[in-house]
């Protein structure tokens, strides 16, 4: 957000790439060209034009926006140590088990143990599934 309102009060050179008698508002975060208000789309933080490539980095910045994330709460309670991959159930391989805690309520986090088939327990990670399936989450340790 705010590196958009600095990229919208910084001055444009110029005019629009596709209306060259339109005062440019800001430029293409994707191109760098300049454009007028009517030919840019608003990212959640950039501005991108409607060009193919720019659209598509458009769409992928849309989608990290809403990729959910830890909270400062749970980040600072936590060090950047992902699990490592973890298979799901009736095989063997490490496996998540419910540490009973609650989730929490800013970021929906939750306590998991990670769990061996020899060497048992590796330890306890913040979980954030990104899907209801629990099949993509993202961990990190717990301090
Ligand atoms: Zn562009
Ligand atoms: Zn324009
Ligand atoms: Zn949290």
């Amino acid at each position: 957000m705010f590196e958009k309102i600095i990229k919208s009060l910084k001055k444009p050179s110029g005019k629009c790439f596709n209306h060259p008698n339109k005062d440019a508002l800001s430029f293409c975060h994707a191109c760098m060209r300049h454009y007028c208000e009517h030919c840019l789309i608003e990212g959640p933080k950039y501005y991108y034009c409607n060009a193919d490539a720019c659209l598509k980095l458009y769409s992928q910045e849309v989608d990290y926006s809403r990729t959910p994330r830890f909270c400062s709460q749970c980040l600072s309670e936590t060090i950047d140590a992902p699990s490592g991959d973890i298979i799901s159930v009736n095989l063997i391989g490490d496996k998540f088990v419910c540490e009973n805690r609650e989730e929490c309520p800013t970021c929906g986090a939750v306590v998991l143990e990670k769990i061996g088939p020899i060497l048992g327990r590796k330890g306890s990670y913040k979980v954030i599934w990104l899907n209801s399936d629990k099949s993509t989450f993202i961990s990190r340790k717990l301090k």
